[in-house]
């Protein structure tokens, strides 16, 4: 398959001005697939420039002519769909049934953006005097840029992108160094379907901290949407400081996934599997803390496992592959120093615990896990796993469960299930995460704002809320009627 591996910039494929490349690894075979330009400060300023220069005519653009070049872009992609998911799956490792999916999800936010942007609208607000108006005007924040993580190499991207045109803002997309290659094939659909040079730039790099700097230091960028870890998410909201830009943090969360006595347990099985093993448990959403209550934790814990036996791992492109590899080698070495610790502090392995031997090249394929007797001392409980381990605490009372799910930095997402309406309205109440599922633990939605409270981030994504990030609400003043 032909695939970009330049910069874009300024609506062309450049190498990077020092002709660096780095290298982008199959994670399932340890095959190098790419060798893509390394973006310089120089590179990127000149993409700063170019989204300078591009911003006023994007957002001067009316409203439907920038949906129907989204629109375009979206039939674009949904015509190259396998082609896409395939070179997703090979960068990133998931597999290609879940890289469909994904491209599917990043693209429905660029579908649903395009019609949101007919809507963006201001007000008018009754006044205190018969000689004034008040009239608010929504306009776009300017040039603004992304960070990206690995975890979903498309969609996190189509998912800022998406609002950002949608509000007339330019974009300059930093993705993940280990998955580049879905970036930039993004950039070719937004090409073919013709959007101006200038308004989405693509700057591949291994050295994310040169990337942003540029970003930072230039008082032009007004936003900066990131998604990735709480401790990037950090150094970002305190460099956006000096130039008092925007910012937009989906940052790492620890999901507490619980299970009250008298949730439908067929059900809390079927979430739980889709929650827990999406992409190796390799997300932000993912279940990391199953509380189930006392008299159902060995029925959960044994149905869990039954599923998870009969999952096939191994390559992400062979058919039939439910669990491909992790995405690197650090990756597994948490995941076993996670597992060891609680075996460590008594816990007992009900299935998997170790790598697995698929005889491919790489060693970075993990059993899915099912571990009871977890509790709160332990690693798994602290830290998010970022691996298919599901740990199973036990607890009594509502009370109880709820404090051991908000005592976490993370307020992310967090899932809970019972049929008690009373409950289910007190839990929903009281859980300090951003998004909370109530019998269910698929919440993926483009119309929803998806995002945390606490170190999980700031900002919203998808959904009114989601274009609301890329804009300013300008308050017009008029007197002397
Ligand atoms: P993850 O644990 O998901 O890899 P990171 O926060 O390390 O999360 O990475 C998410 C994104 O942030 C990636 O695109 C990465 O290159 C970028 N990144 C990592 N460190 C920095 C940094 N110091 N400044 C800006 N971006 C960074």
């Amino acid at each position: 398959m032909d695939f970009p591996t330049q910069l874009f910039l300024n609506g062309e494929w450049k190498d990077a001005s020092n002709g660096a490349t780095f290298d982008v690894v199959d994670p399932a075979t340890g095959e190098v697939i790419a060798q893509v330009a390394d973006a310089t400060a120089d590179d990127v300023r000149a993409m700063v420039e170019a989204a300078v220069a591009a911003q006023d005519e994007w957002a001067a653009t009316p409203a439907v002519e920038r949906a129907a070049i989204m629109h375009r872009a979206v039939r674009i992609f949904e015509d190259r769909i396998e082609e896409l998911a395939r070179l997703l799956s090979r960068e990133q490792g998931k597999p290609l049934a879940q890289a469909v999916g994904e491209m599917q999800y990043g693209v429905g936010f660029i579908d649903w953006f395009a019609e949101e942007a007919r809507r963006i609208h201001g007000s008018t607000i009754p006044a205190t005097t018969r000689a004034k108006r008040i009239i608010t005007i929504r306009q776009p924040l300017g040039v603004t840029a992304c960070i990206t993580p690995w975890n979903f190499p498309s969609l996190q991207i189509l998912r800022k992108l998406g609002a950002a045109l949608a509000a007339g803002c330019t974009m300059i997309v930093k993705p993940a160094e280990l998955t580049p290659l879905s970036a930039l094939e993004i950039a070719r659909v937004f090409d073919d379907a013709g959007l101006p040079p200038g308004v989405l730039q693509v700057a591949t790099s291994n050295d994310a901290p040169t990337v942003s700097a540029v970003f930072m230091a230039d008082a032009r960028v007004r936003g900066i949407s990131f998604t990735g870890s709480t401790e990037v998410g950090k150094i970002l909201m305190r460099g956006a400081a000096d130039t008092m830009k925007r910012v937009s943090l989906e940052l790492g969360g620890h999901a507490p996934f619980i299970v009250f006595a008298d949730a439908d347990m067929d059900l809390v099985v079927r979430e739980a599997m889709a929650v827990k093993l999406r992409n190796m448990g390799q997300t932000c959403v993912s279940a990391n803390r199953f509380f189930v209550h006392e008299d159902v934790a060995e029925e959960f814990g044994d149905r869990l496992a039954t599923e998870f036996r009969k999952l096939i791992v191994g390559n992400p492109l062979d058919d039939g592959v439910d669990v491909g590899p992790l995405v690197e080698e650090a990756a597994l070495v948490k995941v076993e120093a996670h597992v060891a610790d609680a075996l460590e502090h008594g816990a007992r392995v009900v299935l998997g615990g170790s790598r697995v031997d698929t005889g491919a090249d790489s060693r970075l394929f993990f059993e899915p896990t099912v571990i009871l007797d977890a509790d709160d001392s332990m690693l798994l409980a602290r830290e998010e796993t970022f691996g298919p381990v599901a740990p199973i605490f036990t607890f009594r009372d509502e009370d109880e469960v709820v404090r051991r799910a908000n005592a976490s930095d993370y307020g992310l997402a967090g899932y809970f299930f019972t049929r008690d309406l009373n409950r289910a309205i007190r839990v929903a109440e009281r859980l300090e995460y951003g998004t909370v599922g109530l019998n269910d633990a698929q919440i993926s939605a483009v119309q929803a704002p998806f995002g945390g409270v606490k170190q999980s981030g700031i900002g919203r994504e998808g959904g009114p809320l989601g274009v609301d990030e890329y804009l300013d609400t300008k308050y017009l003043s008029v007197g002397g009627l």
